[in-house]
């Protein structure tokens, strides 16, 4: 039994990482959404590899879809998440039916992970080719049009630089950039990675989250946390992603409270991270997606500080 229902269009689909795809929806399935997805791309492998093979969704193929989905008026989406894009008209095309959808449903909520706006984290890394750098002719378009219709972003650190102009070197500027992306709209914004220092040192990465909501009588409240996560020793591709649709999965159950929804995210996060490194090593052979859920408390190694106990202002609704 489905309760929500969420369009989810993606760039994972190399047909050798289907197996994280399908883990990818089989938890938002466990987690009571009926998933509908589409797939931006349809590649051979991932394109970090020497060669690759497949096929681009284009915007008008995308309208298509959207044409058939609202023709049968199957278009009642409770939430839509996004990914990676690397095509302008791609892009206008998303908003243009989020923005669509939302006078269907004013409650929508629009979700958008990996940006990879100019050069990705990963880019950097030389395990990238030229090709898959993201034109800077996308900047404004994430800037002007997709950032305002979003509800909850995720950029990493490189992103949220991007996005906001601002240089990201101490937890205030965070702080700063990640309130510099509410004023741009969304009510959710969590930086899922960052170089800086975590208070428990050099074996914890830094994630900082933040959430707006409406309280009783108008008054707008703010919550902000720091989350200092284990270091896995290994780079991994896609966690942004997974990181994305947990906390989208986890702020529906949790809507008025971001540190619960970041603590399940990330408990899952490291769950699939461990399970996955463990695997990878050929120490266990039950697939990573199974059993991801712990059947005790969650994760009780994440240290989450909330930065700014609740500010109440009061201001006009978002
Ligand atoms: P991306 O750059 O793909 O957007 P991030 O690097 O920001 O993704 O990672 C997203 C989340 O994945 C982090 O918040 C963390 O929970 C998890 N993660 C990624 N890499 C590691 C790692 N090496 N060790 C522990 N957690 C990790």
């Amino acid at each position: 039994y489905c309760q929500f229902k969420a369009m989810l269009s993606g760039d994972m689909l190399e047909i050798s990482q289907q197996r994280f795809l399908f883990s990818f929806l089989t938890i938002l399935i466990v987690l009571g959404f009926e998933v509908d997805s589409i797939n931006s791309v349809q590649f051979s492998n991932h394109t970090g590899y020497e060669h690759w093979k497949g096929q681009v969704l284009t915007a008008d193929e995308l309208h298509v879809l959207y044409e058939g989905i609202t023709l049968n008026k199957v278009n009642q989406y409770d939430y839509i998440l996004t990914g990676y894009t690397r095509d302008v008209s791609f892009l206008e095309m998303v908003v243009s039916m989020v923005q669509e959808l939302k006078g269907t449903n004013p409650s929508l909520v629009y979700g958008r992970w990996h940006y990879s706006l100019y050069l990705s984290e990963a880019a950097m890394t030389e395990s990238f080719t030229v090709d898959q750098y993201v034109p800077e002719d996308l900047l404004p378009v994430y800037r002007e049009k997709v950032v305002p219709v979003a509800d909850i972003i995720t950029p990493n650190q490189f992103e949220a630089e991007l996005l906001t102009g601002k240089k990201i070197s101490t937890e205030k500027d965070a702080v700063e950039a990640i309130d510099l992306l509410h004023a741009m709209g969304p009510h959710t914004v969590v930086i899922t990675s960052s170089d800086l220092l975590s208070p428990l040192g050099d074996q914890h990465l830094v994630a900082l989250g933040s959430q707006t909501t409406v309280g009783a009588g108008g008054t707008k409240e703010k919550q902000q946390i720091r989350m200092d996560i284990p270091k896995v020793d290994a780079v991994f591709v896609g966690t942004g992603d997974l990181f994305a649709a947990m906390l989208l999965a986890w702020t529906h159950h949790h809507p008025n409270d971001l540190k619960t929804a970041c603590e399940k995210t990330v408990s899952v996060m490291q769950h699939v991270i461990k399970r996955t490194i463990t695997y990878a090593k050929g120490r266990i052979v039950v697939p990573p997606y199974l059993n991801i859920f712990p059947s005790g408390p969650f994760e009780t190694e994440i240290k989450l500080t909330v930065l700014v106990p609740p500010v109440v202002s009061v201001g006009p609704v978002i």
